[in-house]
């Protein structure tokens, strides 16, 4: 297989740049402006849809708390590995009851007022950005996504979907994928299974990007472009 010279996933970095503003207008205008708080159920609700279709790729791909710790938090960020206790199962389902339920109970208190499930909405986003930008300063830019509920909850309805493939006789393990993960991931450690299991995987495309020698696909990929060879 040809070498390439190392890319980035423009498109992806252009609409994250677009999309971060939202998080900064949340949280300025949702507590005078309740309604706007509403963004935050509209991106769980896109969030969980996608969740089903494929997994985590509404995390890397749309969603404006990621894009703006991608493209803003992570320039000020250490970039330290995120620590395995914060990928596994116990602390994040708690974490998803803890904050879910937290929700649902506030919620309660005034059912029956529009304005008052706008601040409530708000108020989650604000706890929620503070916990990431926190943990992003002193960790790494991706440490919130590793425990946030959506995450949580798109990885269990769909990580199984639409997979990283990984050719394993292309592949030189050089290991620009890993260092081109925005999550800490290294597709290189799953050459050898051909695909890249780990059910977080954002699917953001840019470790394909960075692969010198395109030893990385997404499922139908490599079809397509055998027949467009054929033709
Ligand atoms: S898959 Fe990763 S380690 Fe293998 S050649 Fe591509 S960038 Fe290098
Ligand atoms: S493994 Fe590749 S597609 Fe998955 S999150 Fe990392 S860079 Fe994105």
């Amino acid at each position: 297989m040809e070498s390439r010279k190392p890319r980035i996933n423009v498109a992806r970095r252009t609409r994250q740049w677009l999309l971060a503003p939202l998080v900064v207008i949340t949280l300025a205008f949702g507590w005078r402006y309740p309604l706007v708080g509403f963004i935050v159920p509209l991106v769980m609700v896109i969030g969980l849809i996608g969740g089903v279709i494929r997994g985590r790729y509404v995390c890397g791909n749309w969603c404006p708390r990621g894009s703006f710790l991608d493209r803003v938090v992570s320039l000020v960020s250490p970039k330290r590995p995120i620590p395995d206790f914060l990928r596994g199962s116990a602390f994040r389902w708690t974490l998803v009851a803890v904050l879910m339920g937290l929700m649902v109970y506030r919620i309660s208190l005034n059912p029956g007022d529009i304005m008052h499930w706008g601040r409530v909405f708000w108020m989650m986003c604000l706890i929620t950005t503070a916990i990431g930008v926190s943990l992003a300063l002193f960790l790494h830019p991706r440490a919130w996504c590793s425990i946030c509920p959506m995450g949580t909850m798109q990885n269990a309805l769909g990580g199984h979907k639409h997979q990283l493939k990984i050719d394993a006789s292309a592949c030189t393990s050089c290991g620009l994928c890993a260092r081109a993960c925005p999550f800490g991931l290294a597709p290189v450690e799953h050459r050898d299974h051909g695909i890249m299991e780990d059910r977080d995987c954002l699917k953001c495309a840019e470790c394909t990007a960075a692969c010198p020698v395109g030893a990385l696909s997404w499922p139908g990929e490599q079809d397509k472009r055998g027949s467009e060879q054929a033709a």
